[in-house]
């Protein structure tokens, strides 16, 4: 699948840290046969995906619609729907299918996230839905909680 990561509060901290597991989780999706791209309502982020080192195991680095979601595809040059968006951010996971995270402002070891995105993922793949809460299948009607 194409799956669309947001940077801020999902993959990357305030204080510049990387979600714990980050590192690991996308290579073992890679390694599924997934492709990772990178997105970012305030940009292109391609200096946070050097920094980080990312680079290797990025698909592409594109801007993210904050509204209209499928709309704006086209006009923010993203040329793929995303099958799959992970981000901290419900409304766009709502749009296009995928995980909600809670938001991660500062390092916290014991953070489990990024093995549950791991965890739903593998879920979505073998039977099309997840169990998890913190998935939502593409559509779903806000409220999401
Ligand atoms: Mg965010």
């Amino acid at each position: 699948m194409n799956i669309f990561f947001d940077v801020d509060y999902t993959l990357l901290g305030l204080d510049n840290t990387l979600r714990p597991g980050t590192m690991d989780t996308l290579h073992k999706l890679i390694d599924d046969g997934h492709l990772i791209y990178i997105w970012s309502g305030v940009g292109l982020r391609w200096e946070m995906v050097r920094e980080h080192k990312l680079e290797p195991m990025v698909s592409g680095v594109y801007e993210k619609p904050t509204d209209r979601f499928h709309e704006r595809l086209e006009g923010l040059g993203v040329p793929l729907v995303p099958d799959f968006v992970i981000d901290d951010y419900p409304e766009i996971v709502a749009a296009f299918g995928g995980v909600w995270v809670p938001p991660y402002f500062f390092k916290k070891p014991d953070d489990g996230q990024m093995e549950r995105i791991y965890n739903i993922i593998g879920d979505f793949v073998r039977d099309g839905h997840s169990e998890d809460r913190q998935y939502k299948a593409r559509g779903t009607t806000l409220p999401l909680f």
